[in-house]
Parts: C-alpha cells; sequence; structure tokens
C-alpha cells in the first residue's frame, strides 16, 4: 500500500495548489482527481475552473467580444470589414484547445514538483493508527493508499431547480452553456449571479435574444449597489438583455423545441416564456458526493459544507478542506490562497490569508470587480466613511480603447483615511482591482494612492482620481 504524507482529494484550483505547495516543502504529496475531458475518454486535471469554469468562460467571453467588435466598433476606427459571420463551434473549438494546454500543463507541474497524480474517484476508507486510508476507485480497480495528512478540495457543483433536471440539451448548466455549438435564437437564464451573467454576455453578443430571470428584487446584492446600478443599465438599456428582478419561478417544462418557464414578476404578473435553451445558474453547492466523510465523522455544516475553521481544520486532526467545499467565496483564488496556506501550516509555518481582500470579478463589458466593504456594509455596520468616485469616460487610455464607460469608487475610513472598500465597473477593472487589493492588504489609506505615481494615459489614473477625490482633491473632477 503506498503511503504519502499528504494526499489531496480533488486537483482544482484549491487541490493542486496545495499539492504542489506541499511537495515543495517536503512532502511526499499524492493527489487525486475524478475529473475527465470533455470527451469523457480521458483524465483532466484542473477542476471546475480549468474544465469548465473561469477558463472556457473567459475564452468565450474574449471571442464574442471580438465578434461584437467587429460588427459595431470597428467602422469607427475606419476599419471595413463587410459582412461579419460567425461560427459557434469554431468558437468552442478556440476553448477547447485552450481547456488542454492548461489542464496538461498541470500534469507537468505534477512531474516537475513530484506530486504522484492518482486518477479515480476518492473516499474516505477508515484509518490504520493515525494515517487515515482513501480508497481510489479507478472505473472499478480499487486501490488504496494511506495519508499522515488529507486535504479535501472536492469542490462544487451547480445547485439543480427542483423543477426541472438538467439535460445539457435544452436545459443547461455551465458546462451545456459553455458548449453550445449554434447560437440559441432565445436564451432564458435563471440567476442574474456571475455565471448568468457571463454566459448571457456571451450569447447575447453572438445574437441570441437574452432574458434572464432572478429572484432576488437587488441586482448584485453582493456587489455595492451603485456599482450594481450602473452595471444594470449598461447590461438592460445599451446592450438589450432582459433581466427581471423578484421574480418567483413556477413551472418549467421541455416543450417541443425548447422549454417553457412560468413565472411571477415582481408585480404579481403571470407569464410564461418559452426559450430555445434554459441556462440554470442559480449557485454551486459543495460536492462531497462519493467522498464517504462519515466513515471518519468527518463533519459538515448545515447547508452540506466541510466544516472547517478560520484556518481550514476540519473536526479531524490531519485532515483539512479548501475551496468551493467550505464556506467562503467560491472563487478559484480563494480556493488555491487557502491551499498553499494549508500546506504551509502543516510544515508548521504560519502564513496569513486576508479574506477580507479577496477580490471579485465579473467579466462582463463592463467588467465589474471590488475589494472590501460595499457602501451598504458599511451604512449597516455604523462605520464613518468618506468616498471619492471617478469616470472612465474623460480618461484618455479608455477613450482610446474606445470603453470610455464606468466608475472607480473608493470608501475610506471618515476617521483615519484606511480604505475600507474599492468598486469599479469599467474596462479592464479585473486587472485594475489588483492595486486595490494591494493597497488594502498593506493598509493603504486613500491618501497613499493620491500620493503613488500613476502612468500616464492608463485605466489606472481613474483609481488614482478616485483616491484623490476621497481625500476632497480631485484634480479632474
Ligand atoms: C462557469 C463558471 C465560471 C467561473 N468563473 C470564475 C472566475 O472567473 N474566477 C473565479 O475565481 N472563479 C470562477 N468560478 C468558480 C471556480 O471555478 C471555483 O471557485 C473553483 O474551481 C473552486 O476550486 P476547487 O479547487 O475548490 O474545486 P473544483 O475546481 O470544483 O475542483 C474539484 C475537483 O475535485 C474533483 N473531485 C470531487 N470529488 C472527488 C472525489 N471524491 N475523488 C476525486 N476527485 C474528486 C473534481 O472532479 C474536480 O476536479 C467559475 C465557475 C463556473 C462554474
Amino acid at each position: 500500500m503506498s503511503q504519502f504524507d499528504v494526499v489531496v482529494i480533488g486537483a482544482g484550483p484549491g487541490g493542486y495548489i496545495a499539492a504542489i505547495r506541499a511537495a515543495q516543502l517536503g512532502f511526499k504529496t499524492a493527489c487525486i482527481d475524478a475529473g475527465v475531458n470533455k470527451a469523457g475518454d480521458a483524465p483532466a486535471l484542473g477542476g471546475t475552473c480549468l474544465n469548465v469554469g473561469c477558463i472556457p468562460s473567459k475564452a468565450l467571453l474574449q471571442s464574442s467580444e471580438h465578434f461584437h467588435a467587429a460588427q459595431h466598433d470597428f467602422a469607427a476606427h475606419g476599419i471595413t470589414v463587410g459582412d461579419v459571420s460567425f461560427d459557434a463551434a469554431q468558437m468552442i473549438a478556440r476553448k477547447d484547445e485552450i481547456v488542454t494546454k492548461l489542464t496538461g500543463g498541470i500534469g507537468f507541474l505534477f512531474k516537475k514538483n513530484k506530486v504522484e497524480s492518482l486518477h479515480g474517484k476518492a473516499s474516505f476508507a477508515g484509518k490504520n493508527g493515525d494515517a487515515y486510508q482513501i480508497e481510489v476507485d479507478n472505473k472499478g480497480e480499487k486501490t488504496v493508499v494511506e495519508a499522515k495528512h488529507v486535504i479535501v478540495a472536492t469542490g462544487s457543483v451547480p445547485r439543480p431547480l427542483p423543477q426541472i433536471a438538467i439535460d445539457n440539451v435544452n436545459v443547461l448548466d455551465n458546462e451545456g452553456a459553455l458548449n453550445l455549438t449554434a447560437v440559441p435564437k432565445k436564451l432564458g437564464i435563471i440567476g442574474s449571479g456571475v455565471i448568468g451573467l457571463e454566459m448571457g454576455s456571451v450569447w447575447k453578443r453572438v445574437g441570441a435574444e437574452v432574458t434572464i430571470l432572478e429572484a432576488a428584487p437587488a441586482f448584485l446584492a453582493a456587489a455595492d449597489q451603485q456599482i450594481a446600478k450602473e452595471a444594470f443599465k449598461y447590461f438592460t438599456k445599451e446592450q438589450g438583455m432582459a433581466i427581471e428582478l423578484g421574480v418567483k419561478i413556477g413551472d418549467i417544462q421541455n416543450v417541443d423545441g425548447g422549454v417553457s418557464v412560468a413565472f411571477e414578476t415582481a408585480k404579481g404578473e403571470a407569464k410564461t416564456e418559452v426559450f430555445d435553451k434554459l441556462i440554470v445558474s442559480i449557485g454551486r453547492i459543495p460536492n462531497t458526493e462519493g467522498l464517504n466523510a462519515e466513515a471518519v465523522g468527518l463533519e459538515k455544516d448545515e447547508r452540506g459544507f466541510i466544516q472547517v475553521d478560520g484556518d481550514c481544520r476540519t473536526n479531524l486532526p490531519h485532515v483539512w478542506a479548501i475551496g468551493d467545499v467550505v464556506r467562503g467565496p467560491m472563487l478559484a483564488h480563494k480556493a488555491s490562497d487557502e491551499g498553499v496556506a494549508v500546506a504551509e501550516r502543516i510544515a508548521g509555518q504560519k502564513p496569513h490569508l486576508d479574506f477580507n481582500t479577496i477580490p471579485f470579478v465579473i467579466y462582463t463589458d463592463p467588467e465589474i470587480a471590488w475589494v472590501g466593504k460595499t457602501e451598504e456594509q458599511l451604512k449597516a455596520e455604523g462605520v464613518e466613511y468618506k468616498k471619492g468616485t471617478s469616470l472612465f469616460s474623460p480618461n484618455g487610455r479608455a477613450l482610446g480603447l474606445g470603453k470610455a464607460k464606468g466608475t472607480v469608487k473608493v470608501l475610506a475610513c471618515a476617521k483615519t483615511d484606511r480604505i475600507l472598500g474599492v468598486h469599479m465597473v469599467g474596462p479592464m477593472v479585473s486587472e485594475l482591482v489588483a492595486e486595490a487589493v494591494m493597497a488594502m492588504e498593506f493598509k493603504a489609506s486613500s491618501e497613499d494612492i493620491g500620493r503613488i505615481v500613476h502612468a500616464h494615459p492608463t485605466l489606472s489614473e481613474v483609481l488614482h482620481e478616485a483616491a484623490l477625490a476621497a481625500d476632497k482633491r480631485a484634480l479632474h473632477g
């Protein structure tokens, strides 16, 4: 029986990073993963993120942005391209190539770092003294490995709708939404969270009529509402996505050539829409299926997440859990950073992970990004704050890019000027937010950002100006 210092279950961005870091720290490490490629005929490392999440969605977003730009934006630059056509199958093929390249890259990193990669479904089989026994089931071929430390990184799966099952033909989850090879005429989406908005943006730009149905009365309730409201206007009024908030979803049925969705609007009106395809993106739930957590008494909370403390320790000695399968935002970078921290804790180090400075990004156009507290949170907590905002509309770089739209808002403590939150909607704010994260991590004040030299002309000048505005000394405001 193979014995390891550390066995990681799951090779998503949480697990594969944890395994690499553990191996770098000198532990004999194995990473067990059950993931397979799109064809289902070979193992594929990288979890949701690389196979059916972050990476493929960003590839499709880019392709659809190019198509949209060629149709609508090139003329202003004096470029005539004639009739522009779109080949959905080619867009998907390009996305698949990127996925294959990156998932293969993890295998290479495992070899380089001497992580043993085991393919199959892992489950707790029991204990041998202090060591945990993990069974690996590779298509019925079972082996057992022993580990002094176990890191559970089994991720999450889409939350199902009680009304209808996902078939990935007409009723799609993220996997189906990322693999449509023809543009649906009418696309319905249930849920206006990150996945719903990103998938809606892709298929809208390439010609689908998109309707998003959202149960919550507020748009992007977790985001700063000033930014969310501005983004809502771009998506609905300018881009033509229909987003209905506060709806109650009723009956959903497969009908001839599509899916019918009955719902009640926020005003109490009963409606039924028939869509060619329906994407269900109502959140994700922790994945502990088949893990046999009960065999060793691994505890979960009432929502099915593996129960952990702030350091990712479970109720069992030497068993840790990270990423989507535990509390906190379901984000790849949060999973990875927890993975690094756990490997270092196993090695006796004292790593630091500040959950208050985890950035959030939505890759729509314009993008939305934030870090720290929203204005609504500060008000609810009774924190006295000041704010500075600045617009992308007069920014020279944004104008040159043809993307002069959006706002940056800096929230700082009224007494100390320490930055408490930064919220953005605008071009490439996914990249811009890193400066705000760094500033907050180093406990910077808005004055600190205001006194840092920002290159000209760059989009970062809008953050600079918002920080100056928080200090009531905006130069272009
Ligand atoms: C469409 C979409 C877009 C997204 N975009 C972003 C984004 O832009 N940025 C971002 O930060 N996040 C994004 N996310 C979220 C991100 O994908 C997750 O937060 C991240 O993948 C979580 O990582 P993880 O390692 O915890 O789990 P996962 O990535 O889910 O990996 C878990 C792995 O464990 C394996 N596994 C599960 N159970 C077992 C078992 N018993 N035995 C062996 N293997 C097992 C699974 O096969 C899988 O490979 C997106 C998600 C989706 C669906």
